[in-house]
């Protein structure tokens, strides 16, 4: 099976009751970028990549345009497999993982549906059909936040990643204790998301002043460096999640012990192959993580909820999704859904998503 068209769409997700708050970012809408493969046996396969903004990672949604675009003509006639696909890609563009994810995730969907499998069958088999997710909260007053925690709690989530940094640390420490206070006992279980935004200073205070509460530090810094030098001096575990940036970044900060484990993005490790070599990485050392991508609608969820089906429960961090932040689903009948704090994963054969086309407009480049 290869590659006999390529079309390439760009469509708007605005964010519901916006802004959406990083320590580096605050976001109302974003432009998601959809790939659709043809094959020459007629099988259609759907991608899709969306940076949350051109300042959370090195990504914007022009950019993955205009690397989709470079490589569009190239890959007409290319295997419809994602090793060879990969390799391929790599002959046509130097970088740019999270545009190659897009033509990643189109050809697990199209493999799975030419062979009758879910794409979480081509990645080695589902453990759960009930994958779980967790919220991340945006930056808020600490009250808003224990209050969100409480409702988080309520509807069934199991870990609850709140959103810090960029603000005097008083305040995150605050928040944190708030939070700590309605979770506390329960179970659910906390992470401190950085997002680059805090100097290795806020990092020791705030691992000094919270020690009982046994959250773990999400890319608390903005560098590999800043994390090595703050890792010996706290006791609470530290996950990377923006500056593994590839398999090669996971594997040294995973060799070197930087990390206890990793928040990771299916787009921006490359996609799904790579996600797959990620996720035995992480099982060969007993490393925990998530997975995930920044942003998206139904294809990238569905492709998220796949490789997340297929993690070792007792490593697996959820599969965060922006679903709760976006109105309406691409599929109305098939559309990815959190309910009780999980996401069922869907049934139809590739992704099990099946796009209502029309919502996209007309392509803004086609190949063939
Ligand atoms: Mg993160």
């Amino acid at each position: 099976m290869k590659i006999k068209e390529i079309h390439l769409y760009q469509h708007d997700l605005p964010v519901k009751n916006g802004p959406y708050t990083m320590a580096n970012a605050e976001v109302w809408s974003l432009q998601t970028t959809l790939v659709k493969i043809v094959a020459d046996n007629g099988i259609v396969g759907w991608g899709e990549t969306c940076p949350v903004g051109p300042t959370y990672a090195e990504s914007h949604s022009k950019g993955a345009l205009a690397a989709l675009s470079e490589m569009g003509q190239g890959l007409i006639g290319a295997d419809i497999l994602p090793l060879s696909i990969h390799r391929h890609m790599a002959g046509l563009l130097n970088g740019h993982n999270y545009a190659k994810a897009a033509i990643d995730i189109a050809v697990y969907d199209a493999l799975g549906k030419n062979h009758k499998i879910s794409v979480s069958d081509l990645l080695g088999g589902a453990v759960t059909n009930n994958v779980p997710s967790y919220y991340a909260s945006g930056i808020g007053a600490p009250d808003d936040i224990a209050r969100l925690a409480k409702e988080k709690l309520k509807e069934g989530y199991p870990r609850l990643q709140v959103k810090l940094g960029g603000r005097p640390v008083e305040l995150d420490i605050e928040t944190l204790r708030k939070v700590w206070e309605v979770v506390q006992g329960t179970g659910m279980r906390l992470a401190a998301d950085g997002n680059r935004g805090w100097l290795g200073r806020d990092v020791l205070r705030l691992s000094r002043e919270c020690q009982d509460i046994p959250f773990i530090f999400e890319q608390p810094c903005n560098t590999v460096e800043e994390l090595q030098r703050i890792r010996p001096l706290i006791n609470h575990p530290v996950y990377m999640d923006e500056n593994s940036v590839n398999l090669n970044t996971v594997i040294s900060a995973t060799g070197s012990n930087l990390v206890d484990g990793f928040g990771m993005k299916v787009t921006r490790i490359g996609g799904l192959q790579q996600m797959a070599a990620f996720r035995d990485v992480c099982e060969a050392r007993a490393l925990p993580h998530t997975c995930d991508d920044s942003w998206g609608g139904d294809i990238i969820a569905a492709a998220c909820t796949h490789i997340g089906s297929t993690i070792n429960p007792k490593l697996s961090e959820g599969v965060w999704l922006a679903a709760p932040y976006i109105e309406g689903n691409y599929d109305s009948e098939n559309g990815i859904q959190i309910i009780d704090g999980h996401i069922r994963k869907p049934t139809g054969f590739g992704l099990g998503i099946e796009p209502d086309e029309s919502l996209f407009g007309v392509p803004v480049a086609s190949f063939a």
